[in-house]
């Protein structure tokens, strides 16, 4: 338990031996945080903030990433999901006890209690009555929930999660690809061929161009009559899109021909070759960008 505010009295001895000695032993034990002593004859008084304690917060990990300040619980869930994904809190191991945590974070019992039970159902974290909280493994985490992935990404040393994201994003574009030239309308098309001439206009400025490309991948989401697959791609590629090293310079007439050709399988209503030429994209597009990084 830790004290904030420990007010000690040795009135209780009799000896002045005894009072000396034990204002001496808290002066020592306290020394730096006793803020005051009084001692008359056979009463002695120590004040002292952050005292003693007999469960010391150093003996848990620090989660909150910012200095002590009360704060909301979208930051204090954000930290904790944080602090696991990041290996602080391992799997198998227990979360701090709530007192801990409101110390860390600057708030109440109810914040941190609403804030496990939003790691809870993320799958981070599973609350056993009378265990406390325990973390678990990756294997149970929602890792299209943003919190999550947006921590796995931030921790991603080594670029496995933007490999996998990569991957992943592929696969639903591809699919993507392929319903929008199966189906496509002229106005469709009409407006995807806008988005092409967009890159071509903007290949001399870096910006303007992915902001184009960005309209293109739309586009054809638009196209496409399968929102799951669009929404993924918008959840995944969302949290990709945010971390600073999926934004190196990449060869920008390559990019180009690339939208060319998957535009030239759309366009000819052709499926297969839509799927197979924006599968392509996605993937040489990330080993163009991707920084020198072992694979797993
Ligand atoms: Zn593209």
């Amino acid at each position: 338990m830790t004290c904030r505010f420990l007010f000690w009295s040795a009135s209780l001895t009799t000896h002045p031996e005894w009072d000396r000695l034990i204002t001496s032993y808290v002066l020592s034990n306290c020394k730096r945080k006793v803020i005051g002593v009084t001692s008359n004859g056979r009463y002695a008084v120590a004040m002292s903030i952050e005292a003693v304690s007999a469960e010391p917060s150093s003996a848990y990990p620090t989660i909150a990433a910012r200095a002590k300040a009360p704060r909301l619980g979208v930051t204090v869930v954000a930290d904790l999901v944080d602090a696991i994904v990041r290996g602080d809190l391992p799997p198998g191991s227990s979360l701090p006890p709530e007192a801990v945590l409101c110390e860390q974070f600057g708030v109440s019992r109810t914040v941190i209690r609403e804030s496990v039970k939003r790691i809870e159902e993320k799958g981070l974290v599973t609350v056993a009555q009378g265990r406390g909280t325990q973390v678990l493994t990756a294997e149970s985490w929602n890792m299209v929930d943003a919190t999550v992935l947006s921590a796995l990404v931030a921790n991603d040393a080594t670029l496995g999660i933007l490999d996998d994201l990569s991957d992943v994003r592929a696969s639903l574009e591809g699919v993507i690809a392929r319903d929008a030239a199966g189906r496509r309308t002229p106005e469709e098309l009409e407006r995807l061929r806008e988005a092409l001439v967009l890159m071509r206009d903007t290949i001399e400025d870096e910006k303007k161009f992915s902001a184009a490309d960005v309209v293109f991948h739309a586009t054809v989401g638009e196209m496409t009559a399968n929102r799951l697959a669009v929404n993924l791609v918008n959840t995944l590629f969302g949290q990709a899109r945010e971390s600073a090293r999926f934004h190196l310079h990449s060869q920008l007439d390559v990019t180009l021909d690339e939208h060319e050709q998957v535009f030239a399988a759309i366009e000819a209503g052709d499926p297969d070759a839509a799927e197979q030429r924006m599968r392509a994209h996605i993937l040489d597009a990330w080993e163009r960008r991707r920084p020198p990084s072992p694979r797993r």
